[in-house]
């Protein structure tokens, strides 16, 4: 209960709502159109979900609409296998585009008249000083800017010079064209940004029939209001360009023109968001790919087992802010406990097995016992499960010389057995070591679950698999993959990766039943965790079983 109403609080109006409402009231806007804009040059992370996701909460409060844009002006890095895998997680989010997609460079010649209106108002010129040069003559924080000695030529020279750099006849580098706003302007923004660049590239949209491209802070806001968006919500870092946008779309001319609001970006503890970062990790070998579980890019959290419905919940909780601040990774995994604990059969899987041998029990005998799915979600029903002579239990469930209060197995003790006998410890056996290798009980079949038997309590159950009626499979845990108590970074500005961050298991037994699991099927695993089939490495014949979370949570929700 409480917990709702934390998460309902976070529901009701953060402030971008707020300033949506005092918009629609104003009468500058009579809807909302939102965006998300990704750049195609890598696979999307748990903080794009936070930006596709409140885009596309807001169309739907307002009854608005949501267009999803590639951001394509750059011709060097963009690739067609992202596009795909973006439109692919912004689905599986539930964010619905209705099956329309924009793309920045159909604009192009949108763009190209638009800096050709600047030209004509006398609002753009053509510079020829080199790069250094701009920089130089740019000024600082502290000092005023110089004004470039083409900043006055005349619009028929502009236009002529603007036609050459289009028409191939300039080299790169040689011209920019530049809006013509204040070189003394405090925002260094304003100081007559560079618009359009020369770059003889092929553009993987357009092909060779561009050669000057325009750049991110005049092309955006002009794909924005081309596009009708009324509210364009980004990242905190574009707020000292949101000046230079307002210009953008004033000076060309739109009568509605959008309105750039800002949020601070979602950071997570112990995990890599970084675009530049993953690819590292990517290239380098250290992960197995762009969707390896142990990285939150979106394909990754899928594969991991995460729900669409958990990073709702968990975007929601983080809200919306003004203040950059890292979210607690345990936060992540507290909303994905929460989401499948219900909705998931509990099911009996052994990761470290040690053989149980029922001495009474007989020798060629399978009986299948009823165990239900799910002890809180009747509606999950039930199912069988054998139970033979030979068991698997895990051996941190059995202790020879057992310290006060150990509930569990150990000589002379009884237990509960899940969903089906009382058994007695009543032998063992190790190797040379002194490691366990099989353990002797009886069992007493008036205990059997779901009978009436009530002479005496034990106080340990544990759970089991039957040794040849079991599925053997193997079993990834993982663990964060950057050690943040050691800080996230080394000192030569490379990852502090946790070595231990992922375990595989090869030697696991799950219930016959889960051998019939497909990729992305998850379950809870009795007092193990939740573990998701993975989409890439199980087969029917070998599955593979990667732990989403454990049971054990460090988050509290009301902290
Ligand atoms: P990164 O630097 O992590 O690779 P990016 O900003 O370069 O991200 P884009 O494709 O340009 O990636 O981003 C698309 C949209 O997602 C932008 O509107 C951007 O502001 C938003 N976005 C990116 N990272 C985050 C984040 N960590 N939290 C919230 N929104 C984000
Ligand atoms: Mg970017």
């Amino acid at each position: 209960m409480e917990e709702n109403k934390e998460l309902e609080e976070k529901k009701s109006g953060n402030f971008i709502e707020l300033e949506i409402d005092k918009d629609l009231a104003s009468g500058r806007f009579d809807h909302v159109k939102t965006r998300f804009p990704p750049e195609p040059n890598g696979y999307l992370h748990i903080g794009h979900a936070k930006s596709i996701l409140l885009n596309y909460g807001l169309s739907q409060k307002y009854q608005g609409s949501f267009n999803l844009r590639f951001d394509d002006t750059n011709p060097t890095k963009e690739k067609e296998e992202f596009v795909e895998a973006i439109r692919r997680d912004v689905e599986w989010l539930g964010a619905d585009y209705h099956n329309e997609i924009y793309f920045a460079s159909n604009y192009f010649q949108q763009m190209y008249e638009a800096a050709i209106t600047l030209i004509k108002k006398g609002k753009a010129y053509v510079c020829e000083l080199s790069a250094d040069e701009i920089r130089e003559y740019r000024g600082t924080l502290t000092e005023a800017g110089k004004e470039s000695p083409y900043r006055n030529r005349s619009i028929e020279e502009n236009l002529k010079l603007f036609d050459d750099m289009k028409n191939g006849k300039v080299e790169d580098g040689k011209m920019v064209l530049r809006a013509k706003i204040d070189m003394a302007a405090a925002n260094i923004n304003m100081r007559d940004p560079i618009i359009y660049r020369v770059a003889h590239m092929t553009h993987h949209n357009t092909g060779d029939k561009w050669c000057i491209y325009p750049m991110y802070d005049f092309a955006h806001p002009l794909e924005d209001a081309f596009e009708g968006i009324t509210h364009s919500i980004c990242t905190l870092e574009f707020e000292d360009h949101r000046p230079l946008y307002d210009w953008v779309v004033e000076n060309v001319g739109f009568e509605q023109p959008p309105r750039q609001i800002e949020f601070a970006k979602l950071y997570l503890t112990n995990v890599v968001t970084g675009k530049r970062y993953i690819k590292k990790l990517v290239d380098d070998g250290i992960v197995d790919g762009w969707d390896d579980p142990r990285l939150v890019t979106i394909s990754a959290l899928r594969r991991r087992g995460f729900t669409p419905e958990s990073i709702k919940m968990f975007v929601e909780l983080c809200g919306v802010s003004k203040a950059n601040s890292s979210v607690d990774y345990a936060m992540l995994e507290y909303c994905i406990r929460e989401d499948l604990k219900l909705k998931k059969a509990r099911m009996m899987a052994v990761l470290d097995p040690v053989k149980l041998i029922i001495d009474n029990y007989p020798e060629d005998q399978v009986e299948w016992l009823d165990a239900e799915n799910n002890r809180e979600n009747p509606e999950l029903g039930s199912r069988k499960i054998p139970f033979t002579k030979e068991l698997y239990i895990e051996r941190e469930d059995f202790m020879i010389d057992p310290p006060k209060k150990y509930f569990r197995l150990f000589p002379g003790n009884e237990v509960r057995l899940m969903n089906a006998y009382f058994v007695k410890c009543v032998d063992y056996k190790t190797d040379e070591t002194g490691k366990v290798t099989e353990i002797h009980a009886t069992y007493d079949p008036a205990t059997k679950s779901g009978s009436d038997f009530n002479e005496r309590k034990v106080k340990g159950t544990i759970h089991w698999v039957s040794a040849n009626q079991s599925k053997k499979v193997t079993v990834r845990l993982y663990e964060n993959i950057v050690d943040e108590e050691k800080g996230k970074l080394n000192e030569d500005g490379s990852l502090n990766l946790n070595p231990n961050s992922l375990c595989v298991l090869e030697n696991c037994y799950v219930e016959p039943e889960l051998a019939k699991a497909k990729p992305y099927d998850s379950f809870q695993f009795l007092r193990k965790g939740f573990f998701c089939v993975d989409a890439k490495d199980s087969s029917p014949e070998h599955p593979v079983f990667n732990r989403i979370v454990s049971m054990k949570s460090s988050f509290k929700l009301n902290k």
